[in-house]
């Protein structure tokens, strides 16, 4: 059976970006990732500005008497004259400096009356300039190819006039559940059924990583019901969520369907717990998984596989899932023929953070896993360790 890092090296090998295009520069734009380089096309600041409001100086004038005001200067309008010695000029945050001066002197330090002005903190010369280009110049690179766009980065880009950056797109994935037991959520389950909580919870598991999910519904446990809803799911999606009937009993049909719909299986079954009848198969560009029905082997197989492939479509340098390791809160005793995941949730330690293993983590119950915050991982073998041993975890719905 393949290991859980061969496995993701199969899928990750797969999972090219999707082709760039322009998009134009707005919110929906942050997470996604700048396929081409931007340069900034100007300076910043264009000019000497002003960073605080006062007067504008020469730092080589006397400052034993009073200055003569022979302008005012507020953001966005252009200085008309030379400062000349004794002369100053009234200037607000972010004005251009005028020429002849060289430092600015804050009203806070200054005393005005009429035209005239007294300094009564004489200035060092280039106090509250920023000097032209200091933050930028003209044809630097500001955001390198491949960056995530945060709102800090989308201010730059703002800054730079690109109104319409080449971005990769999300990748569309469409969500398929599967089971006769499987009712909707505004339905009453009748005698034997249960209601669908995977479609929801994997849509927006696709959501949160950045994509376009599309839920699809309920296929029946028959061969035409998965063919009919599975094959609309494989149309125009980058990746397809198929939940349940992936095991080995004999309503598990979603192996053979997806053969008969062109999908080359790459591997079945992966050695971890839970989450073991994983499978991964391709349509040509298009991405296929099949996740165990089980809701919380189906959210560990989405942090462990889909959500690393989702990045990587978008485009992301760094696809995941990021594991890191934290102290434990409690002690841990356990014993596992594969290597297991288990939920647990964050808390503030001493120093940095610690994770508590949540109740729950080895039934099928959502439930108990809807709090964590990270997966641990555990050994194959016994996994016993006392409070305060570094553990490996996954931070669920990281790197961001
Ligand atoms: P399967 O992988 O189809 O054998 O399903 C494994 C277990 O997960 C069974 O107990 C199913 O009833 C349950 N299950 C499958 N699909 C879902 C779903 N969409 N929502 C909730 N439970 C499900
Ligand atoms: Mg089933």
């Amino acid at each position: 059976m393949l290991e859980v890092a061969d496995a993701l090296a199969e899928v990750l090998a797969r999972a090219r970006p999707r082709p760039a295009g322009p998009e134009p520069l707005g919110p929906g734009l942050v997470g996604r990732v700048l396929a081409a380089a931007a340069a900034a096309d100007r300076d910043s600041p264009p000019f000497d500005k002003s960073l605080r409001d006062g007067y504008a100086v020469r730092a080589a004038d006397r400052f034993d008497g009073e200055l003569r005001v022979v302008e005012e200067i507020p953001a966005g309008v252009v200085p008309r004259r030379e400062i000349a010695p004794g002369e100053c000029a009234r200037i607000f945050t972010g004005a251009p400096i005028p020429a002849g001066a060289d430092a600015v002197v804050m009203q806070e330090d200054a005393t005005a009356a009429g035209d005239r002005v007294r300094v009564n903190l004489p200035p060092r010369p280039g106090q509250w300039l920023y000097r032209r280009g200091a933050e930028m110049r003209a044809g630097d690179v500001v955001v390198p190819a491949g960056s995530v766009i945060t709102p800090a980065v989308l201010g730059v880009l703002a800054g730079v006039g690109r109104a319409e950056p080449e971005v990769i797109p999300p990748p569309r994935v469409a969500v398929v559940a599967t089971g006769d037991e499987l009712v909707g959520v505004r339905r009453t389950p009748g005698p034997g059924q249960i209601r669908n909580t995977n479609g929801p919870m994997l849509t927006a598991l696709a959501t949160s990583a950045g994509a376009a999910g599309h839920d699809h519904g309920i296929a029946r446990d028959t061969r035409e019901g998965l063919r009919a809803t599975i094959s609309a799911a494989l149309d125009g999606a980058d990746v397809v969520l198929v939940a349940g009937g992936v095991s080995a009993g004999a309503f598990d049909l979603v192996p053979a369907v997806l053969e008969e719909l062109g999908v080359t299986a790459h591997f079945h079954k992966v050695r971890m717990k839970p989450g073991k009848p994983l499978l991964f198969g391709t349509r040509g560009d298009t991405l296929v998984f099949g996740l165990p029905g089980n809701p919380v082997s189906g959210l560990v197989c989405f942090e462990l596989f889909v959500r690393p492939a989702l990045r990587a479509l978008a485009g992301h340098p760094d696809p995941g899932p990021r594991v890191v390791q934290l102290p434990l809160a409690e002690p841990v005793a356990e014993s596992n023929d594969r290597p297991a995941y288990r939920p647990a949730a964050l808390e503030p330690a001493e120093v940095g953070w610690q994770v508590r293993p949540l109740d729950g983590g080895t039934a099928p119950d959502l439930r108990g896993m809807a709090p964590a915050d990270v997966l641990l991982v555990l050994p194959a073998g016994d996994a016993r360790y006392d409070a305060g041993t570094p553990v490996p975890v996954i931070l669920l719905g990281k790197p961001d």
